[in-house]
């Protein structure tokens, strides 16, 4: 189930027969960055990918991929399910010297997916085509309120003591912003973090 998939492409490349290959995956692991990624989804997956041969070392693959990502909130981390339905299509080029699978550009303009090993391995096309597919930042619901930005509690389950110091709108504008930063020093409240306040 959580195999890597594969599409198997050595007798595609001897004989210019057609290559197919499906699957449902639990999870992606792709290199990234010299990193180990992971991307989840919160079922299994469905892919299927035909490739069929253009001639020489080119062919053209073709498929679907249905991945219900798991995102986090870009307010309050939760989870965010993001269900896709993609469309595959990608230029490949066999090239015996290459190692791990790469997108380069062809001549065309058109992106072409380069490898190496006819044994290919889908992982990180298929993480790279959803990701750029799925929003750059997600809410679990529209009026998310959040979390506190003095002691992390999530506002969505009611307010904290700090409530209303830093409205929403300001702390989309903070995320990314390092602690101790110019926030600390503008924000007129920020005294306060350093008060005991009495329980209540
Ligand atoms: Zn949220
Ligand atoms: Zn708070």
């Amino acid at each position: 189930m959580s195999e890597t998939p594969r599409i198997h492409l050595g007798s595609l490349l001897r004989t210019s027969s057609d290559a197919h290959a499906e699957g449902n995956l639990d999870h992606l692991t792709y290199p990234q960055g010299g990193a180990e990624q992971t991307l989840r989804f919160a079922r299994p997956a469905p892919f299927r990918v035909d490739v069929n041969s253009l001639g020489g070392s080119e062919m053209y693959l073709q498929g679907r991929f249905q991945p219900a990502l798991i995102l986090e909130c870009a307010r309050c981390l939760r989870d965010v399910e993001v269900p896709l339905d993609l469309r595959l299509g990608t230029l490949l080029r066999y090239d015996p010297s290459v190692g791990a699978p790469y997108l380069d550009e062809a001549e065309s303009g058109e992106e072409v997916l380069v490898f190496g090993d006819p044994d290919l391995d889908l992982s990180a096309y298929l993480a790279e085509t959803a990701l750029l597919a799925a929003p750059l930042t997600v809410l679990h619901a529209p009026d998310c309120k959040g979390l506190c930005q003095v002691c992390g509690h999530d506002l969505n389950e009611g307010p904290c003591e700090h409530m209303a110091q830093v409205p929403v709108e300001e702390i989309d504008d903070l995320l990314g912003v390092p602690e101790g930063s110019a926030h600390s020093r503008q924000n007129p409240f920020a005294g306060l973090r350093d008060l005991k306040l009495p329980e209540e």
